[in-house]
C-alpha cells in the first residue's frame, strides 16, 4: 500500500503559487525529509512538506515515485520549515525556491550522505583544553550581559565603535553553552571576507572544531561540510553572511546580527529577504535570544526600541577610555572655487605624515563621477547600451560601464565634434590619489622619506588576495595615507590611523534616496571609529568633513557623535513624510524589451489591483523607469506600493500574486516583487 508524499522542489515555474508537488512513496515520509525525486527528465533534490491547504487528491498509483531519501540526514525541523514558509509568504516567492536556495548546492551529490555518516561517526569535538584568556569586562559590557541574562529580548546592542561589542557576543555565546552544552549560536556578519578577525576570535575562544562558517565565498564542498555540521548539531557556532539565516540549527539558542544596520543583510535577487528581520522572526519562533549590534542602528531598529518591541542596551564608552575622534567641519563655502583638499585638512594630513601616523581619506561613492566630458560640446561618456555614464579608468585609459560592463578605449577626440580636449567631470578615487600626491610632494616622513599613498577600492582589490595584501600593508605601517571608497570603513581594525577625512560627502544630503542621510551618518561614524583605536594616539585623533552645508543637522549631530539626536531628527522627518519605518513599501519591478512594455505590464498590474483585499489601505503609484533604466539592452521599470499597515500590504500582495502570474505580455522578460525595498 503506497501513499502520497508532498514535496517541494526548486521550480518557481511549477510551483508559482508555492504549492508542493505530489509523489508516491512506499512508506509515509516525515515532513522535512530530504529526498531525491524525478522532475521532467531530471532527478532533483526536494524536501518532504506538509500537505497543501487544498490538496488535489490523485491516487498514489497515478504519481511518480520518490527516488529515495538522502540517507544519514535527519529531517529538517518543523521550526526550519516554518521559517522558510514565513519567508516565502512574506517576500512573495515560492516555497521551493526559498527552501532549496537555503540548502548547499552539493546536497544532491552522494558524498553528502557519506560525509554525514563520517561526521556522525566521528567523536564529538573535545572542549578546548586551554581556553584563551578572557579580558576583564568593562562596566558597560557587564551591564549589557546582565540585562540579557534576565530578559527575553530582542536586544539592540547600541555600542560605540570600539566599545567591545564582540566581547559581548563572545560572552553571550559562552553563557549559552554553559547553560546547555549542546546549544548552537548563529552569528551573522555583513561581509565575512572583511572580518576574518571575527572568526579567529571565536575559534580562539571556543576552539576551531566548534566554529563553522557559511558564506558564498566558500567552495561547494566547504559549504556542504559546514551545513551538515550545523544540521547534525555538531557545530556549536555558525558564523556567516545573510544566507546563514537559513542554516539548519536544531539546537539554536542565540542569534547575533553584527552591524545590523548594514544594507548587505538584504538579499538583492531571488527572494529579497532581510536576514536581519528574519533573525528577529526566527528568534521568536525558536525561543532563541537575538542580539542586534551597531554603533549606528537602522532607524527601523531604533524605532522598534522606542516602541518597546526591542530592548536597547547602550555601551557609550570605548574600551581603554580612548575617546572618539574630535570632528572638524570645513566650510567649503569659504574656500576658493574648485578646491579639492582645503588647506587646513592638507596641513592636518601633513602633520600626521611628519609624525609617522596614518590617515584615511574616503569618498562615499565608488569612482565619484569620473565621467569624461567634452569641453566644447555636450558630449559625455554615455554607455550606448545603458542609460548610465561610463566611468573613466585612467590606468588602462578605458571607459567602463559599471552596470553592464561595456568597455571601450578612451577616444582620441570627442566623437561628436572632434575636439581633442576631453576631460574628467568630477573626480574619482584615482584622481584624488594623484592630487593628494602632488599636494603632499614636499611632505616628509620622520625618516625623511616621501609620503606613501595607497588606494583601496573595488578596482584595486578585484584580484584574489589583493584586499588582504593591501590591508596587511596598512597594518604593517607601509602606507601613510590610504585613499578609498566606503569599503575601507567596514570593520577593519586600523590601529595607527589618527585622521579620517570625508572630502565630499554632500551628495547624500539631497539624494532622491530618502535613506541616503542615514547611510551617510552611519558611514561617517563608522569611518570615525577607524581612527584612534590605538589608545596611545586616541586623544590626537580627528575626523574631518569638508562640506558646503556645515549647518546641516546631520553634521551637528556627528560633531557630538550623537546618534540618538540624529535618529530623532530623521525619524521626525520620516514621520512627517509618512516614510518607512512609519509606512511599509513594496516594489513591483518589470524588465522588458522596451520601456513601453515594462510600463504597460505595471499599469495592467495596477489596474487589476483595485478590487484586492486591503486595496483601500494601499497606495499604488504610477510606473516609472528605474534610475538605471536600461541594462545590457533590457528596459527596467518599477511600481511603488505604500501602506500605513503592514498586514494590509501583506494581504494585498498575497491576493495580487495570482493576478500577476496571469498577466502575459509580449516582450515582457520578467517581473519580481521586492518587499521592504532598501532603495526605491
Ligand atoms: P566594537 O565591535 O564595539 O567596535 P571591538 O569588539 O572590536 O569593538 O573591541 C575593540 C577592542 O577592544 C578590541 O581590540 C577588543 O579586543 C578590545 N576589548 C574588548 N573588550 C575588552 C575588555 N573588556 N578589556 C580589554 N579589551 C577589550
Ligand atoms: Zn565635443
Ligand atoms: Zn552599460
Amino acid at each position: 500500500m503506497s501513499c502520497v508524499t508532498h514535496v517541494i522542489v526548486a521550480t518557481p515555474a511549477h510551483s508559482a503559487l508555492g504549492e508542493p508537488l505530489s509523489y508516491r512513496s512506499e512508506l509515509p515520509l516525515a515532513p522535512g525529509t530530504l529526498l531525491r525525486v524525478p522532475l521532467g527528465q531530471r532527478e532533483v533534490c526536494g524536501v518532504a512538506w506538509e500537505a497543501p491547504a487544498e490538496p488535489d487528491s490523485p491516487t498514489p498509483e497515478q504519481l511518480k515515485p520518490v527516488l529515495g531519501p538522502l540517507e544519514g540526514l535527519p529531517p529538517l525541523s518543523a521550526a526550519w520549515r516554518q521559517l522558510v514558509g514565513f519567508a516565502a509568504g512574506y517576500y512573495q516567492r515560492s516555497l521551493g525556491e526559498v527552501a532549496l536556495a537555503a540548502l548547499p548546492p552539493q546536497l544532491r551529490a552522494l558524498d553528502a550522505t557519506q560525509l554525514a555518516r563520517r561526521l556522525a561517526r566521528a567523536a564529538p569535538p573535545a572542549p578546548d583544553a586551554a581556553p584563551a584568556a578572557r579580558p576583564q569586562l568593562t562596566a558597560d559590557q557587564q551591564q549589557a550581559l546582565q540585562a540579557m541574562a534576565g530578559d527575553a529580548g530582542p536586544f539592540l546592542l547600541f555600542g560605540a565603535t570600539g566599545s567591545g561589542k564582540t566581547e559581548v557576543y563572545l560572552r553571550a555565546v559562552e553563557a549559552l553553552l554553559e547553560r546547555d552544552a549542546e546549544a548552537q549560536a548563529l552569528v551573522l556578519v555583513p561581509e565575512i571576507n572583511l572580518t576574518p578577525q571575527l572568526q579567529a576570535r571565536f575559534e580562539e575562544r571556543f576552539g576551531a572544531a566548534a566554529v563553522v562558517s557559511l558564506h558564498s565565498g566558500m567552495t561547494n564542498p566547504q559549504r556542504l561540510r559546514s551545513w551538515i555540521a550545523a544540521h547534525l548539531g555538531r557545530a556549536r557556532i555558525v558564523l556567516g553572511t545573510r544566507m546563514a539565516i537559513f542554516a539548519s540549527l536544531p539546537r539554536l539558542g542565540l542569534i547575533v546580527v553584527d552591524e545590523e544596520h548594514d544594507p548587505s543583510y538584504k538579499q538583492q535577487e531571488g527572494a529579497r529577504y532581510s536576514a536581519r528581520d528574519l533573525a528577529v522572526y526566527r528568534g521568536r519562533l525558536e525561543g532563541a535570544k537575538v542580539i542586534l549590534g551597531s554603533a549606528t542602528p537602522s532607524l527601523e531598529s531604533w524605532q522598534a526600541c522606542d516602541r518597546g518591541r526591542y530592548r536597547c542596551l547602550e555601551m557609550p564608552t570605548r574600551v581603554g577610555a580612548g575617546s572618539l575622534p574630535a570632528v572638524r567641519i570645513v566650510n567649503m563655502n569659504h574656500q576658493p572655487r574648485g578646491t579639492l583638499f582645503s588647506p587646513p585638512l592638507l596641513a592636518a594630513i601633513g602633520q600626521r605624515v611628519a609624525r609617522g601616523e596614518q590617515s584615511l581619506v574616503f569618498l562615499n561613492r565608488r569612482g565619484y563621477a569620473p565621467v569624461l566630458a567634452c569641453t566644447a560640446c555636450d558630449w559625455r561618456s554615455e554607455c550606448s547600451h545603458c542609460s548610465a555614464y561610463r566611468v573613466f579608468h585612467k590606468i588602462d585609459r578605458t571607459l567602463r560601464c559599471h552596470h553592464c560592463g561595456y568597455t571601450e578605449r578612451v577616444p582620441r577626440a570627442c566623437p561628436k565634434c572632434g575636439n581633442v580636449d576631453i576631460a574628467p567631470l568630477g573626480r574619482g578615487t584615482e584622481r584624488l590619489e594623484e592630487q593628494l600626491a602632488e599636494l603632499l610632494a614636499d611632505t616628509r616622513r620622520p625618516d625623511g622619506g616621501p609620503v606613501r599613498i595607497a588606494r583601496m577600492d573595488a578596482d584595486s582589490t578585484r584580484h584574489k588576495g589583493a584586499l588582504e595584501e593591501q590591508l596587511a600593508q596598512v597594518h604593517a605601517g607601509e602606507v601613510d595615507v590610504l585613499v578609498g571608497t566606503q569599503m575601507v570603513t567596514k570593520g577593519h581594525d586600523f590601529r595607527r590611523i589618527t585622521l579620517v577625512a570625508a572630502v565630499n560627502p554632500d551628495a547624500a544630503l539631497f539624494s532622491s534616496d530618502f535613506r541616503a542621510p542615514e547611510r551617510l551618518f552611519s558611514l561617517l561614524e563608522q569611518a570615525a571609529g577607524r581612527a584612534g583605536r590605538d589608545a596611545a594616539h586616541a586623544d590626537a585623533s580627528e575626523m574631518w568633513v569638508q562640506t558646503w552645508n556645515p549647518e546641516h543637522p546631520l553634521f551637528t549631530a556627528l560633531k557630538r557623535h550623537d546618534f540618538p539626536a540624529f535618529a530623532e531628527q530623521q525619524l521626525k522627518e520620516r514621520q512627517q513624510a509618512a516614510m518607512p519605518p512609519f509606512a511599509y513599501q513594496a516594489l513591483l519591478r518589470a524588465e522588458a524589451r522596451t520601456q513601453e512594455v515594462a510600463q504597460a505590464f505595471l499599469q495592467a498590474a495596477a489596474s487589476a489591483s483595485e478590487a484586492l483585499t486591503g486595496s483601500d489601505r494601499v497606495v499604488v503609484y504610477a510606473p516609472v523607469p528605474m534610475t538605471v533604466q536600461r541594462v545590457a539592452n533590457v528596459e527596467r521599470a518599477q511600481l511603488l506600493l505604500e501602506s500605513g499597515s503592514r498586514p494590509a500590504l501583506q494581504a494585498f500582495l498575497a491576493d495580487w500574486q495570482p493576478v500577476l502570474h496571469g498577466l502575459r505580455m509580449k516582450g515582457l522578460i520578467r517581473w519580481a516583487v521586492d518587499v521592504d525595498p532598501l532603495a526605491i
